[in-house]
């Protein structure tokens, strides 16, 4: 008797087992483990972490689609990511699911054969933190592993939810809510840390990177990339390295003791499993102007520098400073990518980190010791003269401008932005969106004034005359370029580039079938040979598309993927307005393969008629603190001139410039907060608001005449197009 319940309960159990193991099979979601992210590479049907590998080459060794047969690329599938906001997601697939980022950090599970919705998860963000946000809501995408999606949400929360339902795991606060943090990089999963910084180096705040245990959301460690103010331990992993080298880089005063210093860790994490570091880049000063920052004139350890630390204690191995005592906004959290290169003696290979941040020069460095190897400029720059034998910039002594404005190239949006660069392997060649913006840096000599948002020390509209015609601006506009460049990282120089008239770029992704894709601002996606820059496919993809493509490959078959719906930094601070056709801004995943046959949806957008909506008014004075004061609170979102490139709202156009009522409802008393529009009366006072609202008026008059004369321009161009 006793035996048989003993014989029982083991068919018992070996039932259920195999009631699990042959009933429906159970689907794996995001069954990431270590071992599958260090061999990356040698499954390229999956797309397992933000730049594809540990070593973020965005290379896949898929080649189902390649030189011969890419221009037979169609659409597979189309997904709504429902935002008409800023979209930088490059989508995770793993086990057959897409896992893709929107604007405010919603996250989207989808059928990546398909584009069928598997689950969203919205972790409902405040609006009024939008304001905050230097570069737009955005989201770079998430990281996965062992079965649960984390991402890193706008508001300074890390999120672990659960990789087949998208329910909430662990949440944690990886900021001080008092400060303007922002949350907008992908996190890492490395040795079962989860790795995430922050961003908000505009608007005074202390940056860092922090591991936080994947299981359980519980901190590991956290490197600070300056120091505190008082250049005291923070019992943190960082300490014994500003105890060395860090708090002899910065002076005892200045404005760095009270807006945080900077240095914040916004994008590129990535592990080098040979050398077991992490390897990050850190971003600018806060505030930019080292004058005001930094009185003692330090390099000011570790801004836009490159910083390597054990992969399990988060302890500092090394660094490498791109640029020393920033002075411009040139941060080095640019893409870096690990990759052999033969530039060891003798042509041996050497193991190597590779950047081209936004101060313009393409670094080689060695990845085990961080020395400089090599290092070359691969855009017009007239910053410095060159770099020494050490990498260390010879600078030209007006690039660290005063009063005077200094015309320079790189200007802050960089020579290279957060646009993932690309690296082939079997060709030696990095693919690098690169841009030509220059910017007029001048002393901001109200900044110890300031109360409120955007921060910097620096006044980048102080060459503009406030009478500058919208005919000039056009003009210098079209001076602006962006570029394909694939560089030899080998020889330091251009193996062939393609110019874009858009100056902001677009991600790269490079393939073993001999390809290099690539989105554009101006709304087409594009493919082109890796070895000669031919341009052998392109499709309209009826949106902006900035965003890293992805591949995969699903039973045998390849799919390219882009997110598209345009914003960030460049489309709120400078974008198109009447150089370019604006391009919709509607949010969407756009997925491909040979012999797609489905259509992209066009945008049903209903933008306020062009015209202004009230008379003119104010005397020259009047209009001048309006241009001021428009310029210093509220140019990055609404952008330079009062030109929208229409991510957020065109105020030239908004009814609400017809009632000065109205108007100070929303900039004083923030009727519009839950918008993201915060009210503004601690910087302005409601005279200052009523200025400009006449300079808005002001432009919108002018605007309307210049959108006549655009359109008679055009009709002419039309017309003489069609004469025989
Ligand atoms: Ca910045």
């Amino acid at each position: 008797m006793r035996k048989m319940k003993t014989v029982n309960i083991v068919a018992g159990i070996m039932l259920a087992f195999a009631l699990v193991s042959c009933g429906s099979e159970p689907a794996k979601f995001a069954d990431v483990t270590s071992e599958r992210l260090l061999n990356a590479s040698s499954t390229p049907e999956e797309w397992l972490t933000y730049g594809g590998t540990y070593d973020e080459q965005r290379h896949s060794g898929l080649t189902q689609i390649n030189l011969d047969n890419v221009d037979e690329l169609g659409v597979a599938w189309t997904y709504d990511l429902a935002t008409a906001r800023g979209v930088e997601s490059t989508p995770i697939v793993v086990d057959g699911v897409m896992y893709v980022t929107s604007a405010w950090s919603v996250v989207h599970a989808l059928d990546a054969r398909t584009g069928e919705e598997l689950w969203v998860y919205d972790p409902d963000v405040d609006r009024a933190v939008g304001v905050n946000a230097c570069c737009d809501v955005v989201n770079r995408g998430v990281a996965v592993w062992e079965g649960k999606i984390f991402v890193g949400v706008i508001d300074g929360r890390l999120e672990a939810l659960d990789a087949e339902t998208g329910a909430l795991i662990w949440s944690r606060v990886t900021v001080d809510r008092s400060k303007p943090y922002t949350i907008t990089g992908a996190p890492r999963v490395v040795k079962g840390n989860v790795l995430i910084g922050n961003g908000g180096a505009e608007l005074g705040v202390r940056g860092y990177i922090s591991a936080y245990a994947a299981d359980t959301g519980d901190m590991s460690w956290r490197f600070y990339t300056v120091p505190n103010p008082s250049k005291q331990p923070d019992d943190a992993a960082s300490d014994a390295a500003f105890e060395a080298i860090g708090n002899v880089s910065w002076g005892d005063e200045g404005a760095w003791t009270t807006d945080g210093g900077g240095g914040t860790v916004w994008d590129s994490i990535i592990y080098d499993d040979v050398n077991d570091n992490i390897i990050f880049g850190v971003g600018n000063g806060s505030p930019w102007n080292r004058d005001y920052r930094d009185p003692a004139q330090g390099d000011n350890l570790f801004l836009s520098s490159i910083v390597a630390v054990d992969a399990t204690s988060g302890a500092y191995k090394w660094h490498y400073q791109t640029t020393p005592g920033d002075n411009w906004d040139y941060t080095a959290t640019q893409t870096i990518i690990l990759a052999d290169l033969p530039v060891g003696s003798d042509g041996a290979l050497r193991r190597v980190a590779m950047q081209a941040p936004k101060n313009g020069f393409f670094y080689v460095i060695d990845a085990a010791t961080g020395e400089f190897i090599s290092g070359e400029a691969f855009v017009p720059q007239n910053w410095a003269i060159g770099l020494d034998e050490t990498g260390r910039p010879i600078e030209l002594p007006e690039a660290r401008y005063s009063d005077t404005p200094y015309y320079q190239a790189p200007g802050a949006l960089g020579a290279h932005n957060w646009h993932p660069m690309a690296f082939n392997p079997d060709l030696n060649l990095a693919y690098i969106p690169a841009q030509e913006i220059p910017d007029a840096y001048a002393r901001d000599n109200i900044f110890p004034d300031r109360e409120q948002n955007w921060n910097t020390g620096t006044n980048l509209t102080a060459g503009l005359p406030m009478d500058l015609d919208l005919g000039t601006a056009m003009a210098l506009r079209a001076t602006l370029k962006g570029r394909l460049i694939a560089w030899d990282p080998v020889t330091q120089s251009a193996r062939w580039s393609v110019e874009h008239s858009n100056a902001w770029n677009g991600g790269v992704l490079s393939t073993a079938g001999g390809l290099v894709f690539q989105g554009r601002l101006e709304g087409e996606f594009s493919a082109y040979n890796a070895a000669t820059g031919e341009k052998l496919w392109g499709q309209n993809v009826k949106a902006g598309a900035a965003s890293g493509p992805g591949t995969y490959a699903i039973d045998g078959e390849q799919y390219v993927t882009i997110t598209t719906g345009w914003g960030s930094a460049y489309a709120l601070a400078g974008g198109s307005a009447y150089d370019q056709p604006v391009p919709p801004i509607v949010g969407k995943v756009v997925t491909f393969k040979l012999g797609g046959t489905e259509t992209i949806p066009d945008p049903d957008l209903i933008l306020p008629p062009r015209t202004p909506k009230a008379e003119a008014f104010g005397d020259e004075d009047l209009l001048q603190t309006g241009f001021d004061q428009y310029h210093y609170n509220c140019r990055v979102c609404h952008g330079p001139l009062a030109i929208s490139s229409g991510v957020l709202p065109d105020l030239r156009w908004s009814y609400i410039t017809a009632d000065a009522e109205a108007w100070n409802s929303v900039v004083i008393d923030g009727s519009l907060a839950a918008n993201g529009m915060v009210s503004f009366a601690s910087a302005l006072s409601e005279g200052d608001a009523e200025a400009i609202r006449a300079y808005v008026l002001k432009q919108a008059h002018d605007g309307a005449e210049m959108e006549a004369m655009v359109a008679a321009a055009m009709a002419a161009e039309a017309d003489a197009a069609a004469a025989p």
